[in-house]
């Protein structure tokens, strides 16, 4: 079990060691991997080189807004009054020269759940993680200070959804103490946590109690656990906020 897995299963969330010096080295001896995310504007840690303008100015705004912003997308997305064109024609030219997304997204990786489409954005505008169960993982943790640090996301959002597979069989697997083969059984551990923290809350439990229990213990991991997270926060250039997609309207409700 790594030292995140420990930290969780005994609720003690204990800060990190500072990662940024491993993400710079990352970036440094990954070429392409920088390309792929801007890697230009990594080394003077801005989000487009000294040539090009910002891809999008309109998302330069407060952790606030961002906020205000999601909301309103996924009310489009929900009366179907939707603004986004994907054809890649109606992508901004700029965005080949870098990126400055306004919120950082970790989500299920279930297939009904799409950030882009239930907060109706465009190429650009979402830094989005996805892995089954929302919850994070070390590498997680690195792309998403990644996207606060070097992009400067105002905003970071955990994404879980009504009736969860990956939630389901973590229930499945504490309550009847089974285990799932290969690796599958990894994301049940994770999520053990979150089983044990909605059943304190007494009753019986349900699939929907769990989920937001996973929701909130992610947002308190994220808010508190890493240096270069926590000093964003402190300094009001960030939120992080829990965010339940329904999966029966398209809603997003905030539970954290
Ligand atoms: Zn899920």
């Amino acid at each position: 079990m790594c030292q995140l897995c420990v930290d969780k299963s005994e609720s003690n969330l204990k800060p990190m060691q500072p990662a940024r010096r491993a993400l710079l080295k990352l970036a440094s001896s990954s070429p392409l991997w920088m390309a792929g995310l801007g890697a230009s504007t990594m080394m003077v840690g801005a989000r487009a080189d000294d040539a090009h303008p910002m891809p999008k100015p309109e998302n330069v705004i407060s952790p606030d807004q961002a906020l205000e912003r999601l909301m309103k997308g996924n009310g489009r997305y929900v009366n179907g009054n939707i603004n986004t064109n994907d054809s890649f024609k109606s992508a901004e030219a700029g965005l080949k020269h870098g990126q400055n997304p306004y919120a950082i997204i970790l989500s299920c990786a279930d297939s009904r759940v799409s950030p882009e489409l239930c907060f109706d954005e465009g190429p650009g505008d979402l830094f989005v993680n996805r892995i089954a169960g929302n919850f994070v993982t070390t590498d997680l943790l690195g792309s998403i200070e990644y996207g606060a640090l070097i992009l400067k996301s105002p905003l970071i959002m955990v994404l879980g959804h009504t009736e969860c597979g990956a939630v389901k069989a973590a229930m499945k697997a504490e309550e009847e103490n089974t285990s799932f083969p290969g690796h599958i059984q990894s994301i049940s551990s994770h999520l053990g946590a979150a089983v044990r923290a909605a059943k304190q809350q007494g009753g019986k439990t349900s699939t929907t109690d769990v989920v937001k229990a996973n929701i909130k213990l992610n947002v308190a991991y994220l808010q508190q656990s890493t240096p270069i997270i926590r000093k964003l926060v402190q300094e009001n250039k960030l939120k992080v906020v829990g965010g339940m997609y329904n999966l029966e309207d398209g809603t997003v409700s905030i539970v954290s």
